[in-house]
């Protein structure tokens, strides 16, 4: 099949989505990676300035990125995150649709999502996100992605549509049971680790910030530490 794993920001495809990529790629599916927003709102921005301090860089940065700038560093480690998650090059798509951080609409995920399916037969297509969890704290973007997701199933656009539980919303281990629920085996753990050094990668000369680690460090050493992914729902025509 073909199956397209819908990034509310760069780094869901990893923290949120990498453990199902990883199995649908040794699975041998044709995968998709589809970023929906410029994730332009991150507090990183100002960090990078030195506004507020970084722990981890003392005082030693002082780089005022515009927005497009700041954007282009962000959509770098993404591309190299999905490039190490064994995404093939040509399905690695930053949507030219897609919203600013913060403000994703489901009218505007679902046409990201029509637009990246365009072209393939809604039978041989399925989609993978984030499920939507109003009722929790859950950043907007990702609430958007995952109805956009059920629209694309309920529009008849595609034939399978699969929603896993966001990392940091996790229920408690004690409540997973009876959950369809995916450690790596170790050789995809190499390909997560590898990716999630493409978040950390500091190289200012080349554009590259460590924009993931500044923003959620804890989240994605968390991730590292106790990789799962927790099936919320599927549905298949
Ligand atoms: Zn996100
Ligand atoms: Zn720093």
């Amino acid at each position: 099949m073909e199956i397209f794993f819908f990034a509310p920001h760069q780094d869901d495809e990893l923290t949120n989505l990498g453990i199902e990529l990883c199995r649908a790629v040794d699975a041998g599916h044709s995968v998709h990676a589809v970023l929906c927003t410029d994730g332009g709102a991150s507090s990183v921005k100002r960090m990078l300035t030195n506004d507020g301090g970084c722990a981890w860089h003392a005082g030693r940065h002082h780089f005022t990125l515009s927005g497009a700038a700041f954007t282009a560093a962000r959509d770098a480690e993404f591309t190299e995150s999905c490039r190490a998650l064994d995404v093939p090059e040509a399905n690695i798509t930053i949507s030219p649709l897609r919203g600013h951080d913060g403000g994703l609409t489901k009218e505007n995920a679902l046409a990201i999502m029509r637009e990246a399916l365009r072209g393939y037969d809604p039978a041989q297509c399925a989609a993978v996100t984030i499920a939507p969890m109003p009722q929790l704290p859950q950043n907007p973007d990702h609430t958007a992605v995952g109805e956009a997701a059920k629209a694309l199933f309920a529009a008849g656009a595609c034939a399978q549509i699969k929603l896993l539980w966001e990392f940091i919303l996790l229920p408690p281990e004690a409540e997973r049971a009876g959950l369809r629920q995916y450690a790596p085996t170790p050789a995809q753990y190499e390909r997560i680790k590898k990716a999630a050094a493409a978040y950390r990668r500091w190289a200012p000369a080349a554009g590259r910030y460590a924009v993931g680690y500044h923003s959620v460090a804890d989240e994605f050493d968390d991730f590292l530490r106790t990789p799962i992914c927790v099936e919320k729902g599927t549905l298949v025509r």
